[in-house]
C-alpha cells in the first residue's frame, strides 16, 4: 500500500504551491476586511461588575457602592453563569450610530440607554436580545447584536447586563451607519465566499458518494457540512437564516455542531488513513473517541452547554494529538495521504491555537480571530479533498492491479489444471505400464512355477539314481495298461527282475560302488528294452520291473534273455574296480481279464523269480500263473 502511493499522479511541488496560494489569496482578503475593524472599539472607560449572587436587576443596580465596579478592557469574562453588568458612558456624539456587541453567541443581553437627569439616571431606551430570544425580536434584524444609539444630545450611558452559557465576552463597537455598510459589504463578501466554498465542498463530495458508493466521499462532506454549519453559528448566521425561531437550538448549536464535526472527523480520519489495515490499534483508538463524540453529539441536546463544552474541549485535548500523532507516524512511514492530512490538520490547529491566543491577547493578530479560523478551515478543507482525491485514485489503482492479478491467477489455475491432466494421463500410462509388468512378471512367475511343478512331478515319478520311473509310477501305469490290454485283448508281460548277490558287490565295492553298479544295470536295461510302449521301473534296492504291453511270454523270454546276457556280459569300471554280476528275473504275460489280475501278476512274477535264485542264478523262469 505505501509502496504503491508513490505512484499517485500529483505533482508535490505543484500542490504545495496550490495550497500556499490558496491560504495566501484569502489572508489578504481577510487581512484587508479587519485592517480597520479596531478603530470602532469604543474607547470610553467600561466598568464591570459580577453579579455573582445574580441579586441585581435594574432598579437595585444603582445602590451598589462604585467601589464594586472595575475598569475592564479586556471584555472577556470567561466561562460564567453569573450575569455580567457593564457600564460605559457613549461618546456625545454617539446619537443615531450603532452600537454592536462584537459576539454573537450571547444567550440573554438586557441593555439600557440612560440619561443623567439630577444625579439619577432616566431610562431613554432599553433593549432585550440574545440567543434566547426569537431572532426577530431584535432591534436590528441582524446576525450580530447591533443596537441603534438613540438621537440624544445629552451624554448617554450604556448599562449592559449578559448571562450566557457559552463563554462570555462583548466587544463594544460603535459605528458610523455608512462605516458599518461598507465593512459589512466586504464582510458578508468574505462570508459568501467561503460558505459557497464549503458548501460547493460538500456537495461534490455528495455527488461523488452517490456515483462511487464509495463512503468515505459522504463523511469527508459530513465533516465540511458540520464544520461549515459550526462557523456558521459562531458567527450567528445559522441563527438568523436557518433555525431563526428556535432559541432552544441556537443555545446548543455549537457544541452539537463541534461533536458532530469532530465524530465525522474521526471516522474520516481512519478511512483515509486506512487505518482498518495498516494499524488495528490506531483504528480503535479512533472508533473509541468516535463513540464518545457522536453519543455526546446526542447528549448535547439535553445536558447542559457549559459542561459539555467543557467535556468537548477535554476530549478534543486528547482526541486531536491523537488524530496528529497517527497522521504524523504514518507521513514518516512514506504515506503521501497521511502527508496531506498530517498537513491539514497541522495547518487547522495552527489557525485555531492562532485565534485562541489572539482571543486571549497573549498574541495581537491584525485579523479578526473568527477570520483566521475561516481561513484555517478553507485550507484544511482543501488538503483533506486533496488527500481523498489521492486516496481514491490509489484505490482505483489497486482494484485496478488486483484485477489484473484475478485475470493472471486464471490463467495460472487454466495452467495448473492442464498440467494436473497431463500428470493424470501420464500416472494413467504409468499404471498400466505397472500393470502389463507385474502380469508380466507375474505370468513369469507362474511358468517357473509350472515348470517347478512338472520338475516335481517328474521327481516324485523318477528313481533319483537310476532315472527310470518309480514304483509310484508304475503302479499307475500298470492299471491303464492293464485296461487297455483288457480292451485290446492282447497279453500283457511282467518281468521282475533282481540282481544277484548284490550284497557281496556292496561288502566288497562299497555301496557307491554299488550304486556305480545299479546305474549301468539300468543303463543296459534302457538299451536291450526300448519299444515306445515298454516301461521300466526300480520296484527298490537291487529289484527292478519290466512291462511289456502287447508282448507275448514268448517274446518276452527272448527279450528278457538278451538283457540276462548283455548283464553277463557287462564290467563296470568304478573306483578302480573291475565289476560284473549276473541277473535273474521271473516272467509272466497274459490278457488281463479281471481288476485284480495285474496284482496276481506281480505275485507270481515274484515266485518265478524266487525259484530262478533257488534255480543258481543268472537265469529266467517264466510261466503263466493260472496253468
Ligand atoms: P540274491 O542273489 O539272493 O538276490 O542275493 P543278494 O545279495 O542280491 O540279495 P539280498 O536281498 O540279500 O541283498 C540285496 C542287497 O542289495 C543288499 C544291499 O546291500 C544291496 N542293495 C540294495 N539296494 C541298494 C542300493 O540302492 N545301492 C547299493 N549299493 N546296494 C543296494
Ligand atoms: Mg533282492
Ligand atoms: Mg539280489
Amino acid at each position: 500500500m505505501l509502496k504503491n502511493e508513490q505512484k499517485a499522479p500529483y505533482n508535490t511541488f505543484l500542490l504545495a504551491a496550490l495550497v500556499a496560494g490558496f491560504t495566501l489569496l484569502t489572508l489578504f482578503m481577510v487581512t484587508s476586511l479587519s485592517r480597520d475593524n479596531d478603530k470602532y472599539l469604543i474607547q470610553q472607560a467600561v466598568y464591570h461588575y459580577s453579579d455573582d449572587l445574580s441579586q441585581q436587576n435594574i432598579d437595585n443596580i444603582d445602590l451598589l457602592p462604585a467601589s464594586v465596579w472595575s475598569e475592564e478592557n479586556s471584555q472577556n469574562f470567561g466561562f460564567t453563569l453569573a450575569p455580567q453588568w457593564l457600564k460605559f458612558e457613549l461618546p456625545s456624539n454617539a446619537g443615531g450610530r450603532i452600537l454592536e456587541i462584537d459576539y454573537p453567541m450571547l444567550d440573554d443581553v438586557q441593555l439600557w440607554f440612560r440619561k443623567n437627569a439630577n444625579g439619577t439616571y432616566v431610562v431613554l431606551q432599553d433593549y432585550q436580545l440574545g440567543d434566547n430570544f426569537d431572532f426577530n425580536q431584535r432591534p436590528i434584524i441582524h446576525d450580530r447584536f447591533l443596537i441603534p444609539v438613540p438621537l440624544e444630545q445629552s451624554s448617554i450611558q450604556v448599562l449592559l447586563r449578559i448571562k450566557s452559557k457559552g463563554a462570555v465576552k462583548a466587544p463594544l463597537k460603535l459605528w458610523a451607519t455608512q462605516d458599518y455598510i461598507v465593512y459589512t459589504a466586504s464582510h458578508r463578501l468574505f462570508l459568501g465566499l467561503f460558505f459557497g466554498y464549503m458548501l460547493a465542498m460538500g456537495l461534490i463530495n455528495v455527488f461523488l458518494f452517490t456515483t462511487t458508493k464509495n463512503t468515505m466521499f459522504i463523511t469527508y462532506a459530513g465533516y465540511v457540512f458540520s464544520f461549515a454549519l459550526l462557523i456558521a453559528t459562531l458567527h450567528g448566521i445559522g441563527f438568523r437564516f436557518i433555525w431563526p425561531h428556535s432559541p432552544w437550538f441556537q443555545e446548543r448549536t455549537t457544541i452539537i455542531f463541534a461533536f458532530l464535526m469532530m465524530s465525522f472527523v474521526l471516522i474520516f480520519s481512519s478511512q483515509i488513513l486506512d487505518l482498518k489495515k495498516l494499524n488495528r490499534n490506531f483504528y480503535k483508538a479512533l472508533q473509541v473517541f468516535f463513540a464518545i463524540y457522536l453519543a455526546s453529539t446526542f447528549a448535547s441536546f439535553v445536558l447542559s452547554y457549559a459542561l459539555m463544552v467543557k467535556f468537548f474541549l477535554i476530549l478534543s485535548l486528547f482526541s486531536i494529538p491523537t488524530i496528529l500523532f497517527i497522521s504524523l507516524s504514518l507521513t514518516f512511514k512514506g504515506s503521501k495521504i497521511a502527508r496531506y492530512f498530517s498537513a491539514a490538520w497541522l495547518v487547522l490547529m495552527i489557525s485555531g491555537l492562532t485565534a485562541t491566543a489572539d482571543n486571549f491577547h497573549w498574541v495581537d493578530m491584525p485579523i479578526d480571530s473568527s477570520y483566521l479560523l475561516m481561513v484555517g478551515a478553507s485550507t484544511e478543507t482543501l488538503l483533506l479533498a486533496l488527500a481523498l482525491a489521492t486516496s481514491y485514485s490509489l484505490q482505483r489503482n489497486e482494484a485496478r492491479l488486483s484485477y489484473q492479478e484475478a485475470d493472471e491467477n486464471e490463467v495460472r489455475t487454466i495452467q495448473v489444471q492442464d498440467e494436473l491432466l497431463q500428470l493424470q494421463k501420464q500416472a494413467q500410462l504409468d499404471l498400466e505400464e505397472q500393470v502389463r509388468a507385474r502380469t508380466q512378471e507375474f505370468e513369469k512367475a507362474l511358468s517357473g512355477l509350472s515348470l517347478v511343478n512338472t520338475e516335481l512331478k517328474d521327481l516324485s515319478e523318477t528313481d533319483a539314481l537310476t532315472g527310470l520311473t518309480n514304483r509310484r509310477l508304475f503302479n499307475k501305469n500298470i492299471k491303464a495298461e492293464a485296461a487297455r490290454s483288457r480292451r485290446e485283448r492282447n497279453p500283457l508281460a511282467i518281468a521282475l527282475l533282481d540282481i544277484d548277490n548284490f550284497k557281496a558287490v556292496n561288502d566288497n565295492y562299497g555301496h557307491q560302488c554299488g550304486d556305480d553298479c545299479l546305474v549301468a544295470f539300468a543303463d543296459a536295461l534302457k538299451r536291450t528294452v526300448k519299444r515306445p510302449g515298454d516301461l521300466l521301473s526300480r520296484f527298490g534296492g537291487e529289484e527292478f520291473v519290466v512291462m511289456l504291453p502287447n508282448t507275448t511270454i514268448e517274446g518276452a523270454t527272448v527279450l528278457l534273455e538278451k538283457v540276462r546276457l548283455a548283464i553277463e556280459a557287462m564290467i563296470v569300471e568304478t573306483q578302480g574296480n573291475k565289476i560284473s554280476f549276473t541277473v535273474s528275473a521271473g516272467l509272466t504275460a497274459r490278457v488281463v481279464c479281471n481288476d485284480g489280475d495285474t496284482d496276481i501278476m506281480l505275485a507270481f512274477a515274484d515266485k518265478l523269480l524266487y525259484k530262478a535264485k533257488e534255480a543258481g542264478r543268472n537265469c529266467i523262469k517264466s510261466g503263466n500263473f493260472d496253468e
